[in-house]
């Protein structure tokens, strides 16, 4: 009698490891494919397929099973297969498809400069309603004599005033040795213009984004021509993150000789990449070089059709150490809020 039942004990617990393992596996699995459908930008529920399941399953045990009894069992696990999947998966996700169904405005300075200076700035953009916070810690400045940036105290004041004000950090990375340094804590990472033809920058950030497919921005090299642009994203999509932004930020031409433009904003550029899947936003204050013209320029890009803007602000901005002479309060943005919210 003893030997019976721990005879039946022992096959009860065979049974029980094997259950385990199997919903261990299963989960595992069902991991894989929500990351699959994120990476491919398509919904992660499927409550048809969950109720073909459990239909399916309980035609098979219908000698052995009732139906609601299936039907609880698998509920319960469909919900343990989903669970714990990296939030971060799921927020970086809900950025990108924010960005890519909505016209965006990516605001703030050109550098981070202090904590104080990017909370206030951050605090008067939040109120005008934007969501999106960028500051650049690591600057690709013309001369090495000028204000080079924060670098990690610079990201761990942008990252924490963003959460600070339920915004998402934009921040621009120069090298790959900075990835340690804080971009952890960055929900959108930016590539420059002189670094768009970095082949091996652009190589190391879509490596380091594809389990996260954190979006990355990036910006037209100011020489690049527009099939040289695209395959600069496809450099960073190859190596498995497809959430790639798209900024246009001017291009220098001869008009550069005489033009009181910085760079020659390229708006026909809008047009241009509007067939294609990426999202597309401009720039008009690295475009424009100049306060004065952002706004109007700012006006044009949306015109044309752009899927936001990304505008430098700055509390103080005939203080700021980088960029001062196109730098805008938060305040003077507004009326590209209102043009945008006129539209949606
Ligand atoms: C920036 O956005 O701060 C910046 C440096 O822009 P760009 O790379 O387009 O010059
Ligand atoms: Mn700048």
């Amino acid at each position: 009698m003893a030997d019976d039942i721990n005879k039946n004990r022992k096959k009860i617990d065979k049974i029980d490891k094997a259950i385990i393992e199997l919903l261990g596996e299963r989960k595992r699995i069902t991991q894989e494919l929500i990351s699959s459908k994120i990476e491919n930008h398509l919904p992660v529920e499927d409550l048809q397929r969950e109720n073909d399941i459990i239909s399916n399953l309980q035609s098979l045990a219908k000698n052995t099973l009732t139906p609601e009894f299936v039907s609880k069992i698998y509920n319960s696990i469909f919900k343990f297969s989903k669970e714990n999947h990296s939030d971060e998966l799921a927020k970086t996700n809900e950025i990108f498809e924010y960005i890519k169904n909505n016209k965006v405005i990516i605001s703030g300075p050109c550098s981070v400069e202090s904590l104080e200076q990017i909370d206030t700035t951050a605090s008067q953009l939040k109120e005008l309603g934007i969501k999106f916070l960028r500051g650049g810690c690591f600057k690709p400045r013309t001369s090495p004599n000028s204000f080079q940036g924060m670098g990690e105290k610079g990201l761990e004041y942008l990252s924490t005033t963003a959460k600070k004000y339920g915004m998402y950090s934009v921040s621009e990375v120069t090298a790959a040795h900075q990835f340690d340094m804080g971009f952890d804590n960055i929900d959108i990472i930016q590539i420059g213009s002189r670094n768009a033809m970095n082949f091996e920058l652009l190589k190391a950030v879509g490596k380091y984004t594809a389990k996260t497919q954190k979006p990355v921005i990036l910006k037209r090299g100011f020489w690049m021509t527009i099939p040289e642009f695209l395959s600069a994203a496809d450099y960073i999509m190859n190596e498995g993150n497809k959430s790639v932004i798209l900024c246009l930020r001017g291009i220098r031409t001869f008009e550069q000789i005489s033009s009181k433009f910085r760079f020659t904003p390229d708006l026909a550029s809008i047009i241009e990449l509007k067939g294609q899947p990426l999202p597309v936003v401009f720039d008009p204050s690295h475009s424009a070089g100049d306060a004065k013209y952002v706004v109007s320029l700012g006006e044009a890009a949306l015109a044309m059709g752009a899927g936001g803007l990304t505008i430098e602000t700055h509390c103080l901005p005939e203080c700021a150490l980088s960029d001062a002479k196109q730098c805008i309060p938060p305040s003077a943005i507004k009326p590209l809020i209102d043009k945008i919210n006129a539209k949606s």
